[in-house]
């Protein structure tokens, strides 16, 4: 329910309506009922009230006279009996009751109370109207009441209507009327029925009404936010259909604008990727058959160095590095121009990664041997097998543990291999330099260094860990690196088993301090082929995606 709430916008309006048109169809029915009660009870007081003052004299002239049969108390009841008799209601409608005043002070006769019905009695009069009635003896007093009349369920509210008549020979006698209101009690129950039905039915009504007119409104913009879905996950020929002329067809006709203005430069940078992308291919194609050549030429001097002179022997010496640099960058330039052309394919085989990784070892022992640098390996003792391109996987390992030899200042690497059910992974850490906040989301990009003047002995041609943020992905893998400054760096490798299974964790904790956290979140993926350099895009349009696609955050993430 709460998400709906949060999800519909029709769901939120029929909902807010609902809640609304009851308070106010609650509000104005039950002032309306308040009103029409008002009305009824007021009208019923104001003709009882007319109808007392004449039965008042009535009963007045009938007691207040002398008369021979009067002259004893028993005759005297009995006058005042008929009197009760003839001025009461028939059926109900109206009760008689006779009472003696509270300032009565003649005891020569003294009458009981006489009521005319089994209904009520001198109970039925409040004692206070009986004061207000001996109080103030020329006037009329009215007073509201509840009765329960024996034919009825129900109680019912009365009018008690009050005044002094004088019985002669026996003094001030309040004469009391009462006027059950049952007929108004049935009309008002009546109309609150009315009012009950009519107010879930007018409910009813305007819930029906907006949810129709919101339908109204909501469906084209649903429709436009479907078209949008579509179009942002590619379907760029997709567009809103245009009807009428009113304002949700003047969205429809800007969102399709600026879809169409969207498409138009979408097809102008992919032109432009392409032809970049081109552009390096060729030149990178290009470029080889001289380089063959130089690289030949360039042996054939190398080889002689030694019949030269020093100076001479030296430069021999330096054309022979740049040339092998020279012919790295290009074989690397023409590996990420076949990612971006969409033809790297894996060629894949179960391989056990603790194979793959003593491979590397091997084919790097002499370099690390070189700098010093003493590598620990840390592996289960069963094989870690996985559906895998072993060449890609190698070279990105390769990648990891001479980057790590590169920046560890000497200091021990530790390579460490795991696998759960699902993935096997490879972390490379050294005890280096490390990475700088913000750096572990940049080392993928193209071209990328952290110090580009620093001297470089090996390789470094830049687009090292871009190629295996390529290889990874096209495994459906993850590439993630960590590190901060001075405690070293850590690169992990996470490839599913199967492929194209996706990954949900990694087997290995990227970030060492924090060993028992393996990471469950998998890294920004972003689409392949941003080439950058020096903050220029020379390939794909950019993609701020693309910065940190296959990173983890620098620094305490794991
Ligand atoms: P290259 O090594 O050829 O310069 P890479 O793509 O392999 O290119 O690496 C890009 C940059 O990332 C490196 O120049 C370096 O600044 C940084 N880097 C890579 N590995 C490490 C590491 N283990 N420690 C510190 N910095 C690293």
């Amino acid at each position: 329910m709460v998400s709906l709430w949060r999800r519909s916008l029709q769901f939120r309006v029929v909902a807010l309506t609902m809640v609304l048109g009851t308070l106010v169809l609650a509000g104005v029915g039950s002032y309306l009922y308040q009103r029409v009660a008002d009305g009824l009870v007021e009208e019923r007081r104001i003709g009882a009230s007319a109808e007392v003052i004449q039965l008042a004299a009535k009963a007045q002239l009938q007691l207040g006279g002398s008369n021979d049969q009067r002259d004893t108390t028993d005759g005297l009841v009995i006058a005042a009996k008929n009197t009760v008799q003839s001025i009461a209601g028939t059926e109900g409608s109206r009760y008689v009751v006779l009472a003696r005043s509270d300032n009565n002070t003649v005891t020569d006769a003294i009458l009981p109370p006489i009521v005319s019905g089994d209904e009520v009695g001198l109970v039925s009069i409040p004692a206070e109207l009986q004061q207000k009635v001996a109080g103030s003896p020329a006037t009329q007093q009215t007073q509201i009441i509840t009765l329960r009349l024996s034919n009825d369920t129900d109680v019912t509210p009365a009018w008690v209507i009050g005044q002094q008549i004088t019985v002669s020979g026996a003094g001030p006698y309040g004469l009391y009327f009462i006027y059950p209101m049952t007929r108004e009690r049935d009309t008002l129950s009546l109309v609150g029925r009315t009012f009950l039905v009519g107010g879930i039915v007018l409910m009813f009504l305007i819930v029906g009404i907006s949810y129709v007119v919101t339908r109204l409104v909501v469906a084209p913009v649903r429709r436009a936010a479907e078209v949008a879905e579509r179009f942002a996950s590619g379907a760029l020929n997709d567009r809103m259909t245009v009807r009428g002329e009113d304002d949700l067809a003047r969205l429809a006709q800007a969102f399709n604008g600026m879809a169409a203005s969207l498409q138009q430069q979408i097809a102008q940078l992919e032109n432009l990727s392409r032809f970049q992308q081109r552009f390096v291919s060729d030149v990178s194609h290009e470029l080889r058959t001289p380089l063959t050549t130089i690289r030949m030429a360039g042996d054939l001097i190398h080889d002689s160095r030694a019949d030269f002179d020093p100076t001479v022997s030296r430069s021999a010496e330096l054309l022979h590095n740049e040339l092998d640099r020279f012919e790295s960058l290009l074989s690397d330039l023409l590996e990420i121009s076949r990612f971006d052309a969409g033809a790297a394919v894996l060629d894949l085989e179960p391989t056990d990664l603790r194979r793959s990784v003593a491979r590397v070892v091997d084919a790097t022992a002499s370099l690390a041997e070189r700098k010093s640098t003493r590598i620990d390996i840390e592996e289960p003792d069963h094989p870690c097998e996985a559906e895998i391109d072993p060449r890609r996987v190698e070279r990105i390992i390769r990648n990891l543990l001479v980057n790590a030899i590169e920046h560890g200042e000497g200091r021990p690497i530790e390579i460490r291999v795991g696998e759960d059910d699902s993935a096997v992974a490879v972390s490379v850490r050294d005890h280096g330099l490390g990475l700088r906040p913000g750096e572990a989301a940049m080392v993928f990009n193209r071209f990328w260094r952290a110090d580009p003047a620093r001297a470089r002995t090996t390789g470094g041609t830049g687009l090292g860990l871009a190629i295996s943020l390529e290889d990874a992905r096209l495994h459906d893998g993850w590439l993630q690196a960590w590190g901060t400054p001075g405690t070293g760096s850590c690169f992990r490798l996470t490839l599913p088993k199967v492929p194209r299974e996706p990954l949900e964790r990694s087997p290995l904790p990227l970030n060492p301090l924090v060993p028992s956290s393996p990471s469950s979140t998998p890294p920004p993926v972003a689409p392949a082929g941003s080439l950058t350099h020096g903050g220029l895009p020379v390939g794909l349009p950019p993609d701020p995606g693309a910065q940190t696609a296959g990173t983890r955050g620098s620094g305490g993430q794991s």
